[in-house]
């Protein structure tokens, strides 16, 4: 793939890596690829973060034709910078485009853009304990339509923005509400793609947490209002008895590539892990038993973020003490030390620029 380049006249000055938040700065370049009908992806190039220019008939604004990806570039000890498991996100990106009738993007094209873009944006990666380089790429239906139909024409772009801790409380349990009233994602609709449109229908319910006091919702299934699947925006899991459970990727839970690391670690470690379907009152059986020892929540932006407390229908129940459990903390250590490069990688999930 040839990427053109323009160079920015100047570029910005960088903010004071130790007060990062999480998503609040831009990096001073954009990658910027579009599609068309019988031409395919083309003018890949690598541009000064800006505005676009956008037809107000443009069908992303009107029927929400999006999906977008996660990733993280991390900044080791010895100044080598690493991706993590980046043909994950390509895969998971062309999933989510086949569903929405949108043009998917070959694995080595998303790769090499990702690839491409940090390069230029290497001095943005910051060298702070817990910091990385967040990796957002986007694809959104450019079409100019006002009719309901498939589009022909799409951009794809990617927007780097240097981060903290993705909650301000860090690494510490959470409080979280079971959400009864408002779903996430049904079988056989988008819940195991990431896309604008499942968030657009979930921010009600994360209102309505955190006016509770409640940092995230767990969802339930859509149609018994029953079965455990997320937790906010992250995977969910719990060790009950010694055992690990996590609802099974049935279509409505996303296939989180954190969800998937863990798994394969804890079942290297020797511990059994069910994907399975757990209702919330097996899940509040088990807690009120003393059976619940810890609860988590995976996915790229906080890694790992422990499940301090449940509050289901008014009944309350806390979890390892409201502290981070010894797996949990165990597991967050070892998948971050893989990702920082701290410890060797036996799986062969970094994949290294150069
Ligand atoms: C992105 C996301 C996750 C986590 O996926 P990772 O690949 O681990 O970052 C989980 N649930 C939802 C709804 C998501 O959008």
């Amino acid at each position: 793939m040839e990427i053109k380049f323009t160079k920015a006249a100047q570029l910005k000055e960088k903010p004071d890596f130790h007060c990062l938040g999480f998503g609040k700065y831009v990096t001073d370049y954009m990658f910027v690829m579009d599609y068309d009908e019988g031409q395919g992806w083309h003018d890949p190039q690598i541009l000064p973060y800006d505005d676009f220019v956008m037809d107000p008939r443009c069908v992303t604004l009107h029927y929400g034709l999006e999906t977008f990806e996660g990733l993280k570039a991390y900044r080791t000890e010895d100044n080598r910078i690493l991706l993590f498991r980046p043909d994950m996100n390509a895969k998971r990106m062309q999933k989510s485009n086949e569903r929405l009738c949108m043009a998917e993007i070959p694995e080595d094209m998303f790769v090499e853009a990702v690839k491409a873009l940090v390069n230029v944006e290497r001095d943005w990666i910051p060298d702070l304990p817990e910091t990385s380089l967040y990796i957002r790429p986007v694809t959104y239906a450019s079409e100019c339509t006002i009719g309901v139909h498939p589009s022909s024409s799409f951009r794809f772009y990617i927007i780097l923005s240097p981060v903290g801790c993705y909650y301000p409380e860090g690494v510490n349990p959470v409080k979280i509400f079971v959400e009864d009233e408002y779903v996430r994602a049904v079988i056989g609709g988008t819940g195991f793609c990431k896309c604008g449109g499942n968030y657009a229908a979930s921010v009600k319910a994360q209102e309505k947490a955190e006016k509770l006091g409640y940092t995230q919702v767990l969802w339930l299934d859509g149609v018994h209002r029953e079965y455990v699947e997320e937790v906010g925006t992250m995977n969910v899991m719990f060790k009950i008895d010694g055992k690990i459970v996590t609802p099974p990727l049935e279509g409505s839970v996303l296939a989180g590539i954190t969800r998937d690391s863990i798994l394969h670690i804890l079942r290297d470690w020797g511990y059994e892990a069910e994907e399975r379907r757990l209702s919330i009152h097996e899940l509040m059986e088990a807690a009120k038993d003393g059976r619940l020892e810890e609860a988590w929540g995976t996915g790229t932006a906080a890694v790992i973020s422990p499940i301090g407390e449940l509050n289901y229908k008014g009944q309350i129940t806390t979890i390892s003490d409201f502290k981070t459990g010894p797996l949990t903390q165990k597991l967050y250590d070892y998948l971050t030390g893989i990702q920082w490069g701290k410890i060797a990688d036996p799986y062969g999930w970094t994949v290294e620029l150069n």
